[in-house]
């Protein structure tokens, strides 16, 4: 920015502070404006569509404080960051420049306003730390709540894959890492806050000095995951300034807990956002949300991304669901209770960070008076002998809260408590003596201005003679125009209207004075004793977050029960074998969104040894459906949640791999076969015998002939190397062959019924091969001409014992793999052959050469 020479002492203030904060934009206070200068002033022109003015020469575009939050979070929402500098001083009291300091940065990973946040999706802000073999720390807190946890990953695209699952708002690194942002985004558009750092910030010791820790080894963090965590905390610690108090210790957890999901597995079984849309409206989540908190919806959509993979872990969870699931009535007792508690996780949040206003401890105080009742039915629940042993557990948790003193203190708060806290009307009458002595005093003062008002209409006989307030006269008499001639001499007069005079008497001013001085004494000290108060309930804020936790867990294992009695879900079981049996399974999602056709329900019996399904069927019959509603099974079950079937035994999934052909993703952007293939190199590299793998038309974005054969190759080599649990949609029948070629493949179709010219799909799943082909038979259908259809079924014939060129060119090529596209090795030199030999591979890192491919095919 050009600095003008000569500056005023305010301008010379503004650059000290901003040169502190160059990454955000700076809300400088100027009496009740907030205003931004140069390029932010620009900036916020823009994005604000606020007017651009001029001050000593300097851009200034600027918002009345009143209504700054609705602006701040707009910059929020698109990934700005804002420093807010105050008027630290009264201006009255200074000599020269107000004192101005940034009491706060606001951004969009640690924001605290409920306008931003999502009631049912954790705010979180991570940092990431590598080392030089490659390796990754990561840690992440939500700032809302007070959650603070790291982790140790082997590469970048492990942290990659973490962060997806986490759905980070912000994210900060080493500024000597500040290239790698790009690589550590789901999708090159997600639109992330990403901050630079120095190294120097990125220490353990930043985290054993704020929790006064011994050691960090009680955390359990690896060296790694404690400088992630010292960077993190670091960050926190400038933008909340002294507002942690409710950050917990962040404990190491590992990702090898949790059955891994790449993210754009998250993304094609819709677990949480919609593959089209990005909306959240009909997925996994919406469906099993019958939630009735928001800190319940959060830790629902928690598991969901990270289902179990310890099976002790998932039974227990299993018992709590089945035991609401039996007990309608207490399901449905403790759900009325809970849904009138509000969501105190967050409220902790706010107490840790001094920004609870009275209305959030009011908040606080209703959500507490339903803690007996809580208590008093998990008990009444344990009493009858079999209560599962988490649910015991949680019922301790509740006992041994410390929290009736802080319930007791919040009944001072009026049931209209204010959002401010600088206006008075916080307190109810009869709990602070002090307080009550002003309000009495205030009180008495105006009931002396009333009787004033009798008296002076006797005095002055002028029956219309009022007593009325206004804030800029205060108290005054009004007298209308036609009496003023019997004004007294010691009346004042201080305004004129058009149908009245107002005056004011010695004796109404000092009425006035007291009322006045008693209302401010009375605010003053309001406001001191909420901050008090607002302290005592801050060092209860660890028990306020055990029981915000408790509650939610109570909220997700009711709604989880609540959805398997709604939807018809069964618990499923679990066997150490690799056998799969689903009796009756459904797809959750589609069984709950498709109103006018009933589901048909499919099994899937896979033994040990069989490990890959080919299923073969029509557009539209029901493959895609199938092999998803298996793979979403298979998930909800190792959350902890009854599945759509009518019965399940399952092995424990590691991960869950899917894939879709490349041209049914050209709708959102992943367009080249290349990305198809680097990705199903990705489950060639990593899935295990014990991982889930789902292949939806696999080979689908290019040639036919590669598209078989590297169909066939990719199939071979999951059965003969990976043994994954395999299921493999595909249109191509050739695949079928498989089956009789290799041990472990299974044929499966989906039924399609003729009647004369219509197709009639069934939706149901049966082994073994269908007959005939389903391309040729619609081609008949859309009225292709007889011989064309003929034509086809000689190829089809002639590509299925084995033989394509010969089907196509009735003769024997002799270098077949030219023939596919002679042009581009023969005869002129083409342009693009000219740039392929200028290639230098070594040099390409992958993505450049994703860019060199897809510019050569434009050209081409
Ligand atoms: P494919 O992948 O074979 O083209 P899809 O799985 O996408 O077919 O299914 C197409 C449509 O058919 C779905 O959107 C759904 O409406 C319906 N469908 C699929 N499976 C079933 C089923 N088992 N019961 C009822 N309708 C189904
Ligand atoms: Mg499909």
């Amino acid at each position: 920015m050009a600095k003008p020479k000569k500056l005023t002492p305010m301008m010379r203030q503004y650059f000290n502070i901003k040169a502190r904060h160059r990454d955000v934009i700076l809300f400088f206070q100027l009496g009740d404006f907030y205003e931004t200068f140069y390029e932010d002033a620009e900036l916020c022109a823009r994005e604000l569509d606020l007017v651009l003015t001029q001050r000593e020469g300097a851009p200034m575009a600027g918002v009345p404080i009143k209504k700054a939050s609705v602006y701040i979070n707009r910059l929020l929402k698109k990934g700005y960051k804002v420093a807010i500098c105050d008027q630290i001083q009264d201006p009255s009291e200074a000599k020269g420049v107000v004192e101005r300091d940034v009491v706060r940065i606001v951004t969009p990973g640690t924001v605290l306003d409920e306008e931003v946040l999502e009631p049912g999706k954790g705010n979180y802000v991570a940092a990431i730390w590598r080392d030089e073999q490659g390796r990754v720390g990561l840690a992440v807190a939500d700032v809302s709540t007070g959650e603070f946890r790291a982790t140790e990953l082997a590469t970048l695209e492990e942290a990659r894959h973490e962060l997806a699952r986490l759905q980070i708002a912000e994210l900060v690194l080493p500024d000597r890492q500040a290239e790698e942002a790009d690589q550590l985004k789901v999708d090159p558009d997600q639109r992330l806050a990403i901050t630079a750092r120095s190294p120097h910030e990125f220490a353990p010791k930043v985290v054993q000095e704020h929790f006064a820790l011994l050691s960090l080894e009680s955390l359990g963090l690896t060296p790694l995951a404690a400088r992630a965590a010292g960077g993190l905390l670091s960050y926190l610690k400038e933008t909340q300034k002294e507002g942690l108090q409710h950050l917990s210790p962040p404990v190491f957890y590992s990702t090898s807990e949790f059955m891994q999901l790449d993210p754009f597995t998250q993304r094609n079984l819709e677990l949480v956002q919609e593959l089209r849309t990005g909306g959240e409206g009909n997925t996994l989540l919406s469906v099993l949300n019958e939630t009735v908190t928001g800190m319940g919806e959060r830790l629902l959509r928690k598991w969901l991304l990270a289902p179990l993979l310890d099976r002790q872990a998932i039974e227990k969870r299993l018992d709590i669901v089945e035991f609401f699931y039996n007990h309608e009535l207490a399901r449905r007792e403790l759900r009325d209770l809970l849904a009138q508690v509000y969501d105190i996780e967050r409220l902790a949040g706010k107490l840790g960070a001094h920004r609870a206003t009275p209305r959030d401890l009011l908040s606080l105080q209703q959500s507490l008076s339903h803690l007996p009742a809580l208590r008093t039915q998990l008990q009444t629940l344990l009493a009858e002998g079999d209560a599962p042993e988490r649910l015991q557990e949680l019922a301790h948790t509740l006992e041994a809260l410390q929290l009736g003193e802080v319930a007791q203190k919040l009944q001072a708060l009026r049931e209209d408590a204010p959002l401010t806290l600088k206006e008075g009307g916080i307190f109810r009458e009869g709990f602070f003596a002090e307080l009550d002595a002003l309000k009495a005093q205030e009180r008495e003062y105006k009931q002396k201005i009333l009787q004033l008002e009798q008296k002076e209409r006797e005095r002055t006989k002028i029956p219309s003679l009022k007593v009325g307030y206004n804030t800029v006269f205060g108290y005054y008499i009004e007298i209308t125009k036609a009496h003023t001639k019997r004004v007294p001499s010691d009346y004042v007069r201080k305004q004129t209207l058009t149908q009245a005079e107002r005056y004011v008497t010695p004796e109404l001013k000092s009425y006035e004075e007291k009322i006045l001085s008693a209302q401010e004494r009375a605010q003053r000290l309001e406001y001191e004793l909420f901050c008090q108060l607002r302290d005592r309930v801050a060092a209860r804020v660890d028990d306020v977050k055990k029981l915000a936790q408790a509650l939610a867990e109570l909220d997700v294992y009711a709604a989880l029960a609540e959805v398997a009695k709604r939807r018809g879900y069964s618990r499923p079981e679990f066997t150490d074998s690799q056998e799969i049996e689903i009796v009756e399974g459904r797809h959750p999602v589609i069984e709950a969104i498709q109103r006018d056709q009933e589901f048909v329900p499919n099994d899937l019996r896979l033994s040990e040894e069989e490990t890959l399904v080919v299923l073969t069927g029509p557009n539209m019959s029901g493959k895609s459906t199938f092999l998803r509603q298996n793979a979403l099974i298979c998930l909800m079950a190792q959350m902890g949640s009854f599945v759509p079937a009518k019965r399940a035994v399952l092995p424990i999934v590691d991960k869950i791999f899917t894939r879709v052909g490349a041209s049914d993703m050209l709708a959102f952007g992943y367009s080249t076969f290349m990305v198809e293939m680097i990705e199903t190199a990705n489950i060639l590299n990593n899935a295990t015998e014990r991982s889930l793998v789902i292949l939806d038309e696999m080979g689908r974005g290019t040639s036919t002939f590669d598209g078989v054969s590297i169909a066939w190759a990719v199939a071979e080599h999951l059965v003969k190397n990976v043994r994954a649990k395999t299921l493999f949609a595909t249109h191509y029948h050739e695949l079928t062959l498989l089956a009789e070629k290799l041990p472990g493949v299974v044929n499966m179709h989906v039924l399609v019924k003729e009647y004369g010219d219509e197709v009639i799909f069934l939706h149901r799943v049966e082994r073994g091969v269908a007959e005939g082909s389903y391309g040729v038979h619609v081609a008949k259908l859309a009225g292709l001409p007889q011989d064309v259809i003929e034509r086809a079924s000689e190829i089809l014939h002639k590509i299925l014992q084995g033989n394509p060129l010969e089907a196509i060119e009735g003769k024997k090529p002799h270098k077949p793999k030219f023939i596919v596209q002679p042009a581009l090795f023969g005869g002129e030199p083409h342009p693009v052959v000219e740039e392929l030999k200028k290639i230098d591979v070594e040099k390409l890192t992958p993505i450049e050469a994703l860019n060199l491919l897809a510019k050569l095919k434009e050209k081409l």
